[in-house]
């Protein structure tokens, strides 16, 4: 991840990232060299959140060059001979079209999104013997899904595409389960243990 260097009148060295660049606030006396090393303490400290790559990165207009698709990183190749997007391998291979790559990429990610995310909608649906009154997938900045229980709505969240099948699987019953149980309560984590008695481990390979 690449950074802006700004130099300020202040005492303290400061970090921001924005549009997945990190900007720097440094006072004007500040050695480079010391810039630096608190740029890489900075990235050290928080790899995760600065390099985990998020679909919403393809509402900007800077190109991706890797991508995540149900847990596992692609390279992204684009190729003139081809109308659709495919997956081989390690790579996404994105025909060159009209539309710029990050929209194309973003709308197949929304169809893939509609197959994946409602696939196991119905599938908890038929396995609790439920059904959600709306389903809605949409791209969320802080959640992976919520669940409006009186109404039964279920929202998901898109980004899960990045996750694996295992995990996507996990937050639609966490979801679907809040219709049994509005809290987070004993009964609550009983109830997706009954349903999927190793969610705590797939929950700690996520992080
Ligand atoms: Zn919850």
């Amino acid at each position: 991840m690449n950074y802006e260097l700004i130099r300020k009148n202040t005492n303290y060295i400061k970090f921001k990232v924005r549009n997945r660049k990190i900007i720097v606030i440094a006072p004007f006396g500040m050695p480079y060299e010391l810039i630096e090393k608190y740029i890489q303490k900075f990235k050290e400290k928080f790899k995760k959140e600065i390099n985990d790559f998020k679909i919403a990165y393809l509402l900007d207009k800077e190109p991706l060059s890797e991508i995540l698709y149900l847990g596992k990183k692609y390279t992204l190749k684009l190729e003139k001979s081809i109308t659709e997007i495919s997956i081989k391998d390690n790579l996404i291979v994105i025909p060159i079209v009209k539309e710029d790559i990050n929209t194309s990429l973003l709308n197949w990610y929304k169809k893939r999104a509609e197959d994946i995310l409602l696939g196991f909608c119905k599938k908890w649906e038929k396995i609790l013997n439920i059904n959600s009154k709306k389903i809605r997938l949409k791209l969320m900045k802080t959640r992976w899904g919520s669940c409006n229980y009186n109404k039964r709505y279920i929202n998901l969240n898109i980004e899960l595409l990045t996750k694996t099948m295992d995990f996507i699987d996990y937050v639609v019953l966490h979801e679907y389960a809040h219709i049994f149980h509005p809290n987070h309560s004993k009964e609550f984590y009983d109830f997706i243990r009954l349903y999927k008695p190793n969610y705590e481990i797939i929950i700690k390979t996520q992080r």
